[in-house]
């Protein structure tokens, strides 16, 4: 460390800086790490903690419907926003302890101030005060997009509002078609809320499978949310206390609030980056190579601010192969393929691998197997909502590249499928497998004919 006030200086302390700064500190490093919001990140405080309290409450509402099949009736049943917002304020309250306990308990000094670089060694905070640092990480995540160019950009929230809105609106207009607009459609529907998906797109969730985005919108629009496609805001006005949103096409309606779900952009700005010869990507994220090391060579980078795989196990998988890298002395560059995912729309999504548009981009001979079914606790309940499960298998080889589930616990199923196209998983292998029975996972190994247009 010599001629340096500490080994490495982390900026932000979300997952992905948090990890870096612990597993560093444990590998004998002097730590220090800056944040000028809350110790957690977007994750914790505005992101997938949160957001998950809120899915669990907005579920309920179907829940006490669905019963009256099994044979409960109940007393007229309320909810209360305030207290959610409570209990979601208590559990981000404890975790944000939690993650400020552990970095100290490894021995990571945390300042609470903004940082900036003044060059490739030195950070300047937000008092005034200098550290030099051998080794500089930038975790500074990244920030909800807002399209500034829209008459009446400043009357929308984004996400990061959401968390703290006094009351719910009774109408609701979501802009974007992306994991955050679907997810608080089904949120806010599901605690009342009358909601209007305004989205670009001919389809919601570009990108991942088309099966999948087609089954999931058709769900979506029976539990009573509105999805209008091709669908572009042309302006915002206030009216009364809520807003007024036309779009390009003429037609408008009034809403409580309306809030931009309209992607994320790596938060950059002001960091001084150029002046420390770290470059950007065209999509202003910082550019890495395969160890998260910038165009400078002491100061690296992971999680959102790179714009590689932006998912909170990503960003910690980023953060501690860096410490291993540079201060465990073992290089580690992480593997971004085949990285499983949900989307908590209602119902949920769980995916991973390839879509079937991309597995045939490819050339390659492809095979498919999917079924569409009632979830067994809906022939009681009554409630029209299918299950979606489809697989993607390379014919040659008779691996399978790509498995995409929509319906209850896909999230959890895509974890564990994870694990076995990671390992290599041939169709084979999944029908070689017990099925759990009675489950809907179990329609995963009982895949029998190829799909047939
Ligand atoms: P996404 O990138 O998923 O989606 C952005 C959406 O906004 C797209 O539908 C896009 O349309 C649309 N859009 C972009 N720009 C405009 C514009 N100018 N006008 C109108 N529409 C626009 O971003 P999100 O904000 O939903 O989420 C950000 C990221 O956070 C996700 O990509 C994901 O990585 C992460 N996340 C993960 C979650 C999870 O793991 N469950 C939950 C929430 C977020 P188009 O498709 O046409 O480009």
């Amino acid at each position: 460390m010599a001629g340096f006030d500490c080994d490495l200086f982390v900026i932000g302390a979300g997952s992905g800086g948090v990890r870096a700064g612990r597993i560093a500190a444990k590998h004998g490093a002097k730590v220090l790490v800056a944040e000028e919001d809350r110790v957690g990140g977007t994750c914790v405080i505005r992101g997938c903690v949160p957001k998950k309290l809120f899915v669990y409450a907005s579920k309920f509402a179907e829940s006490f419907e669905d019963a009256v099949g099994f044979g409960w009736t109940s007393e007229k049943v309320s909810f209360d926003w305030q207290t959610l917002l409570a209990g979601k304020d208590k559990e981000v309250d404890r975790l944000n302890k939690a993650y400020i306990r552990n970095l100290e308990s490894a021995g990571a000094e945390l300042v609470m101030e903004r940082a900036e670089l003044e060059n490739a060694t030195t950070v300047r905070l937000g008092s005034g005060r200098r550290v030099t640092a051998r080794h500089i990480l930038i975790a500074t995540g990244a920030a909800p997009f807002v399209p500034r160019h829209l008459p009446g950009h400043e009357l929308a929230i984004t996400s990061n509002e959401m968390f703290h809105l006094e009351r719910l609106p009774s109408r609701m207009v979501i802009v974007g078609g992306g994991y955050i607009a679907v997810e608080f459609a089904g949120i806010l529907s599901g605690l009342g809320v009358e909601t209007v998906l305004v989205h670009r797109g001919e389809q919601i969730l570009r990108g991942f499978d088309d099966d999948l985005r087609h089954h999931l919108a058709g769900e979506m629009k029976k539990k009573g949310i509105e999805i209008r496609t091709h669908a572009d805001v042309a302006k915002i006005e206030r009216s009364g206390d809520g807003v007024r949103v036309t779009l390009e096409d003429g037609t408008g309606f009034g809403a409580g609030q309306i809030m931009f779900a309209t992607g994320r952009i790596p938060n950059v700005m002001g960091l001084g980056l150029e002046r420390a010869g770290v470059e950007l990507t065209p999509h202003y994220a910082v550019k890495v190579g395969p160890y998260s090391q910038s165009t400078a060579a002491n100061i690296y980078a992971i999680g959102d601010v790179t714009n590689r795989v932006n998912l909170t196990p990503a960003a910690v998988r980023d953060g501690h192969a860096f410490a291993d890298t540079v201060f465990g002395g073992k290089p580690t560059a992480v593997d971004h393929t085949m990285v499983p995912t949900a989307v908590f729309s209602q119902p949920e999504i769980g995916t991973v691998g390839l879509t079937e548009s991309k597995a045939r981009a490819t050339g390659a001979a492809i095979d498919i197997y999917k079924s569409s079914f009632k979830p067994l606790k809906h022939t009681v309940s009554g409630r029209d909502e299918r299950m979606l499960m489809k697989l993607v298998v390379d014919a040659a080889s008779d691996r399978v590249l790509g498995c995409h589930v929509c319906g209850p616990d896909a999230g959890e199923m895509a974890q564990l499928l994870g694990i076995a196209l990671k390992a290599g998983a041939r169709k084979a292998d999944f029908d070689a497998t017990m099925a759990v029975h009675p489950t809907a996972a179990e329609e995963l190994v009982t895949l029998r004919d190829r799909w047939q247009e």
